[in-house]
């Protein structure tokens, strides 16, 4: 890897990681093409603050195994190196003949809630139009999917939380359902000072997490509920604040629609119902229910908020349950309010950009239906076709990934910003049917488990080596910059997307440039719900804080200023009001017998980020958290012949997995976790449930049945 002609400078950008984006300023030395220092930047979300992965975070630009070069696999199963005009052509020449044999649909696309906007909406577009395909979906499907739909359905849009983080300082409670952000995103926490000083802060979690444990000394409250039950906790909430009066009357008169019936659907489940099913004290739930109240402006209180995250997303329930944390924000009377609101905590670092441009199955730019003949009409003027050339709907992506190679489903895959082979659930099955392709192309930084099963690998560049822009979670468009070279070969996706549409045959432009490709989505976006169109990289480098919406202004009008917080006036569905939404418990689809199963709830370690293809090759993070592990309560290790360090043995429906046992008492009795960074033997996915939610098309990740034993010792 050869030196780069540097300036010293000090470049401002983000961490590559999660949706907090905390901001960074990364120091080059001139000549060195690595920075020699990341410190963290005052930002309105991280306010200065990085954790671990953060500071760590150059280390994966300097990552040993760096793919630098093409890579085409040869005869004897190994890879060899290629130029960029070889691999690129053996690509276009397979997908061409794959598409004259089997139609446009023989090739699919999957991409990343990583990706940035400018890739995001690239890939959407060379997709539809490049290669003719309707199949695209992406691993956000596996994040944000659930939280999405259920905004969609009740409040007309899906912003994120739809306030700046800061707002949480000023509450007297916070609802935390299903999120870890102490392990997960840890300057977030700076942001719950407040509420926990007021002992507001309420965390619903099986286990006593990092989260969860803010709430000691007087804090708040933490709620440890049966795995799949969430939903019940919440439905008892809403029941106790109707029938205490506690609700926001003239809020929901004005601002809600669709009280009556959800009335109905939680009249069921009074508190000792609910302890039956949840095991939470009917009391505790009403003490919760009443200190949300009491925090309610129309009681007089500063405000309170609720919080989802993928432990109440991830289920096959998980729109509803969604929308039954946002039935009680309604009846609250705190969404659309200045001070209070409902919102979800993204994960990935570009998941709320990710599904707002292209990516999603049934999705264009803008964040509207493919299926909507004007959103296809505006986006096909701005693309230079006929609207009849963009294709329909898809599939989502398990869908997707699980026909890949079958006699009606794809032949050939092209993969973006995703380790699916470790982040899918049921993996095993996942990596069976990539296997089936006649054609995988990944994108990838490094040699990752899906990397290292495909027929061609191109190197892209990565955080601190491009100009972009992400959305951060809460719909905050914040400016990637590049600070240093990219090693040997490796180039940006737009270049790449470029290169193969042209040799593909297709007239549509593609420009390499981040900033054109940024005004080109802007354009596509316009008259959508994510209308991105009063933005440019000029605005953003003037340090202007813009959310979307941010529509262009008329000539000669001022710069529309963004929107922080889109619900004040009304919200965007067709009567202006919330829709509250009656939805009924299920419970997880893998049945849990007491005493013969135990629940396997899967998650996040500090240390590592998703798929951990990045995170594993830092040497500090990869030192402090080395292997997967399987982490029980001494009762539950005691029952199973168990001792800290043994190797326990997994078991589901799905398939085996064994990791040595970690024991604590911060988790329920009746239930084990695993992290899901690692593949091979410690892989959490093969064990986890890839049935969906009706709905969202989300997995069931959170909650499944497994059996344990202890491998044979030596
Ligand atoms: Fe911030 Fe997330 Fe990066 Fe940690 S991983 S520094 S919380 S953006």
């Amino acid at each position: 890897v050869a030196a780069a002609p540097h300036a010293a400078a000090s470049v401002a950008t983000h961490c590559p990681y999660c949706a907090l984006q905390c901001a960074q300023t990364l120091t080059v030395t001139a000549g060195e093409r690595l920075p020699v220092a990341v410190a963290g930047r005052e930002f309105p979300t991280n306010r200065g603050g990085l954790c671990q992965k953060g500071w760590t975070s150059a280390e994966v630009l300097r990552a040993a195994d760096r793919i630098t070069a093409p890579m085409i696999r040869t005869a004897d199963g190994g890879f060899r190196e290629a130029s960029w005009d070889e691999a690129l052509g053996l690509v276009a020449d397979r997908v061409s003949a794959l598409q004259a044999e089997s139609g446009n649909d023989a090739v699919a696309v999957f991409g990343g809630g990583g990706l940035t906007n400018e890739k995001a909406y690239a890939l959407g577009k060379f997709a539809r139009l490049a290669l003719g395909t309707r199949l695209i979906d992406y691993n956000g499907r596996f994040c944000m999917s659930s939280a999405a739909a259920a905004s969609n359905r009740s409040l007309g849009m899906d912003r994120g939380l739809a306030f700046p983080l800061a707002d949480l300082g000023g509450a007297d409670a916070v609802l935390v359902l299903g999120s870890n952000m102490g392990t997960t995103m840890p300057p977030f926490v700076q942001h719950l000072a407040g509420v926990r000083s007021r002992g507001g802060l309420v965390v619903v979690d099986p286990r006593a997490t990092v989260t969860a444990k803010l709430t000691d000394g007087g804090a708040g409250i933490h709620l440890a509920p049966v795995p799949g039950s969430d939903m019940v906790v919440l439905l008892a909430l809403l029941h106790i604040v109707l029938a205490e009066g506690m609700q926001d009357a003239a809020y929901l008169a004005a601002r809600v629609e669709g009280l009556d019936e959800v009335r109905r659907s939680v009249a069921q489940w009074w508190p000792e119902r609910a302890e039956a099913v949840t095991g939470i004290p009917a009391d505790t739930l009403r003490d919760v229910a009443r200190l949300l109240a009491a925090a309610s402006p129309s009681r007089e209180g500063r405000g309170a908020y609720l919080l989802t995250g993928r432990g109440v997303e991830q289920m096959a329930q998980g729109t509803d349950c969604v929308n039954a944390a946002i039935n009680l924000a309604l009846a609250l009377g705190l969404v659309g309010r200045e001070g209070s609101g409902y919102g979800p905590v993204t994960g990935q670092g570009n998941g709320q950009g990710g599904r707002e441009h292209g990516q999603k199955s049934d999705q264009l730019p803008g964040y509207r239906m493919i299926t909507d003949p004007a959103a296809r009409a505006h986006v096909a003027s701005v693309w230079g076709v006929d609207p009849a050339v963009i294709p329909g709907p898809g599939v989502p992506a398990v869908q997707l990934l699980t026909s890949l190679g079958t006699p009606d489903g794809p032949r050939a895959l092209l993969v973006h910003g995703s380790n699916v082979v470790v982040s899918a659930p049921n993996a095993t099955r996942v990596e069976e049917r990539l296997r089936a392709l006649d054609l995988l192309v990944v994108c990838d930084l490094v040699p990752s488990e899906t990397a290292m099963l495909a027929d061609v690998i191109l190197p892209v560049t990565q955080w601190a080596e491009e100009d972009g822009t992400m959305t951060n979670l809460e719909g905050r468009i914040i400016r990637r910059r590049a600070a240093v070279e990219a090693p040997g070969e490796a180039r940006s996706e737009l270049w790449i997307l470029g290169e193969l549409a042209r040799r593909l045959g297709c007239d549509a432009v593609f420009s390499e440039d981040a900033e054109t490709m940024f005004d080109e989505m802007a354009r596509a976006s316009a008259g959508g719900k994510a209308d991105y169109s009063g933005i440019t990289y000029a605005r953003l480098d003037a340090g202007e804080e813009l959310f979307w919406p941010c529509p262009a202004s008329s000539p000669g009008e001022p710069a529309h200023p963004g929107t922080p917080r889109p619900f004040l006036e009304r919200f965007p569905t067709p009567s202006g009001r919330a829709r509250m939404i009656a939805v009924a418990h299920r419970g997880p689809v893998d049945e849990v017998r007491h005493g013969a199963t135990t629940y396997l709830v899967t998650g996040r370690v500090l240390q590592h980020y998703q798929s951990g293809a990045q995170t594993r090759r830092v040497a500090e993070l990869a030192e402090a958290q080395p292997e997967s592990f399987v982490e029980m309560h001494p009762l539950l290790a005691d029952r199973l012949g168990l001792a800290a360090g043994d190797v326990a043995i997994l078991t589901t429906a799905r398939g085996e997995a064994s990791a040595p046992v970690r024991l604590t008492e911060d988790i329920r009795v009746d239930t084990v976790f695993m992290p899901f960074h690692w593949a091979g033997e410690g892989s959490a996915n093969r064990l986890t449930n890839d049935v969906t939610d009706p709905t969202s098309s989300m997995p069931e990740f959170k909650v499944t049945a497994v059996h344990i034993r202890a491998a044979l010792r030596d």
